[in-house]
């Protein structure tokens, strides 16, 4: 790659960034990005896993960016190669794991709500998944209860028990969806990335969800980058066209 600016990189989320929300990108948005890393450096961050992330952009999602971060950058490529990894598992131990996951198990057992189901706590690469519910409800029994939550505070009140219970653990909880919250160390959102990224001084960073509360937020306000919000990804392209491609000319 030759004339690229150097200490600069563009870095993309993907839901909504690149793609429409769950959708595959379209072939216009891949030759745009594919003309833009002739300009400069070009990354993503995602939250989903290498799996689906590569449904989304493509098998060859690891080679078409200088930069690949899936799980939030848990698991790290550059330039097609591996850079590194990290996971809930080897980071805790099982000894912490065993203890917060059965005192949250005991606190489900003792709670008294209308309806339980199964998977209380689905155990992901990068966090937890805590569900009073179970996730295998129904569809209608998770709109239950949601209403039901809304009333009780369930879910508050439990993050908030634990985020006490556990506070030498340093954990963020994360209340989304209608029936569960997430559970994962501090500074694990998108900004874990920017541990890859100290050669560069200037890191533009474009998503769709930087409110307060969206996953994007974090690395959107970090002061380590610029932060851009876009709209869709046509928004994404005529963004990135107005700040990198039309002082070329
Ligand atoms: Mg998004």
């Amino acid at each position: 790659m030759t004339a690229r600016k150097p200490g600069l990189i563009a870095l993309f989320d993907v839901d909504g960034t690149l793609t429409a929300p769950r959708q595959v990108v379209t072939p216009d948005t891949l030759k745009f990005m594919q003309e833009l890393r002739k300009v400069v450096t070009i990354g993503v961050v995602g939250g989903s896993d290498l799996v689906k992330i590569s449904e989304q952009l493509g098998k060859s999602v690891i080679n078409e960016y200088d930069y690949v971060f899936a799980e939030n950058g848990l698991v790290a490529y550059k330039e097609g190669k591996l850079l590194g990894t990290q996971s809930l598992k080897s980071y805790l131990g099982d000894e912490k794991l065993n203890e917060f996951i059965n005192f949250t198990l005991h606190y489900i057992a003792d709670l008294d709500i209308p309806i339980k189901r199964g998977t209380f706590i689905e155990f992901r690469s990068g966090m937890l998944n805590v569900s009073p519910i179970g996730r295998n409800c129904s569809q209608e029994e998770r709109v239950d209860f949601e209403k039901y939550d809304k009333v009780h505070n369930i879910r508050p009140k439990m993050v908030a028990v634990l985020r006490e219970k556990f506070s030498h653990l340093n954990l963020t909880f994360s209340i989304g969806g209608q029936i569960s919250f997430d559970v994962f160390p501090q500074g694990w959102d998108k900004t874990y990335c920017l541990r890859y990224l100290e050669d560069f001084h200037e890191i533009h960073f474009f998503g769709d969800k930087t409110y307060k509360g969206g996953n994007d937020f974090e690395i959107y306000e970090s002061e380590i980058t610029v932060g851009h919000t876009v709209t869709s990804p046509d928004d994404t392209v005529q963004q990135c066209t107005a700040l990198f491609l039309t002082k070329q000319v």
